[in-house]
């Protein structure tokens, strides 16, 4: 059953959590800001109502989030790892069980014997839980589930207001995404009056870049392409090793990417240790980059999306490149 408002979803979510003593708490590989945020505000309802909470990251945890109240509870798969005894699954954030990645790839005939919590804000979310509250007009996940507790009568401790706010900023990017709407400004005031430590996670989110990600940004924008609306740029495995980059730095790439005048459309190539490449990308509110990624296995937002391309970055680039010009209206 799908639910687009918190208070008709409340009831339902409400039943299935009273009907479960073990619960798993999911998201997305390459977690972000929004699912870390989203896992272990769940966590600390889930413990406040005296379950048994297993938070399963599916990879490693960005550093801005390795602060977080309660992250040392947040458990990183590993591959052979047994999955924990649940009776019911909590999964936030993600659009489809699969992009759980390897806890999917080893746990699937598991999972889907299991009632299915979903709370996600994806335009590609299908709802196939086995409850679904989703709104793809929500610019974050953890906007969604502060209106959820509040309709379920869960009181927000600081700790909880502390997680989604980390998620509500960096989903919108300081509210400067085109997501973000006047309910996302009126739940981070509602955060910051449940004790939201605003301070920290505005340190943690953008002043405290690691030295290796500047470096990484560095050697990306070097090899920047700008071709009218258009821009792209490859970080390569050697790159990573150079700098010793983490995963997230890549993120920094893009948002540099969407700072430059004039792109209207951009991409970002990440070639990956078994030689896929991941493809961020960002467009402007008229152009949709989700149904793009959508041709290639992917999913996200209209204005921010990925895959992976089973194929190096110079072939993806022959790929996506007169796709994303096409989309943007340059003929070639
Ligand atoms: P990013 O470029 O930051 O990795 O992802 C942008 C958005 O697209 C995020 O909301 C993310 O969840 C979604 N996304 C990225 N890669 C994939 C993918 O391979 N599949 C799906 N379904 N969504 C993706
Ligand atoms: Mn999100």
């Amino acid at each position: 059953m799908i639910y687009m408002n918190p208070f008709a979803a409340a009831p339902a979510i409400s039943q299935q959590l009273t009907d479960a003593q073990r619960i798993v708490i999911l998201t997305h590989v390459s977690p972000d800001g929004d699912a870390i945020g989203s896992m272990l505000a769940v966590y600390h309802a889930l413990q406040a109502l005296g379950k048994d909470v297993h938070a399963l990251a599916s990879s490693d945890l960005p550093n801005y989030a390795r602060w977080l109240p309660g992250v040392d509870n947040v458990t990183v798969y590993e591959i052979g790892m047994h999955f924990p005894e649940a009776d019911l699954v909590v999964m936030v954030d993600t659009a489809t069980l699969s992009r759980i990645g390897p806890i999917y790839d080893e746990a699937a005939q598991t999972l889907v014997q299991l009632p299915i919590v979903i709370v996600d804000h994806h335009v590609t979310n299908n709802g196939h839980g086995t409850v679904d509250f989703i709104d793809a007009t929500a610019a974050s996940t953890c906007e969604m589930l502060f209106q959820l507790f509040s309709a379920m009568e869960l009181p927000i401790t600081p700790d909880i207001a502390t997680c989604l706010l980390l998620g509500l900023t960096t989903d919108t990017q300081s509210f400067q995404t085109s997501s973000t709407r006047a309910e996302s400004l009126h739940v981070a005031a509602e955060l910051l009056k449940h004790g939201a430590d605003q301070e920290r996670v505005t340190k943690e989110v953008y002043y405290t870049l690691p030295a290796s990600s500047a470096a990484l940004i560095g050697h990306a924008l070097y090899g920047l392409h700008v071709d009218g609306p258009i821009a792209w740029t490859t970080v390569t495995q050697e790159m990573m090793r150079d700098t010793q980059a983490e995963d997230e730095a890549g993120d920094e790439v893009v948002r540099m990417m969407q700072r430059i005048a004039g792109v209207k459309a951009l991409v970002l190539f990440k070639e990956r240790f078994d030689g896929t490449t991941k493809i961020s990308l960002r467009s402007q509110p008229a152009f949709n980059v989700a149904a793009l990624a959508q041709e290639w296995g992917g999913g996200g937002h209209s204005q921010a999306a990925g895959a992976t391309l089973h194929m190096p970055p110079s072939e993806a680039l022959e790929k996506i490149l007169p796709q994303l010009r096409a989309l943007v209206g340059v003929t070639e």
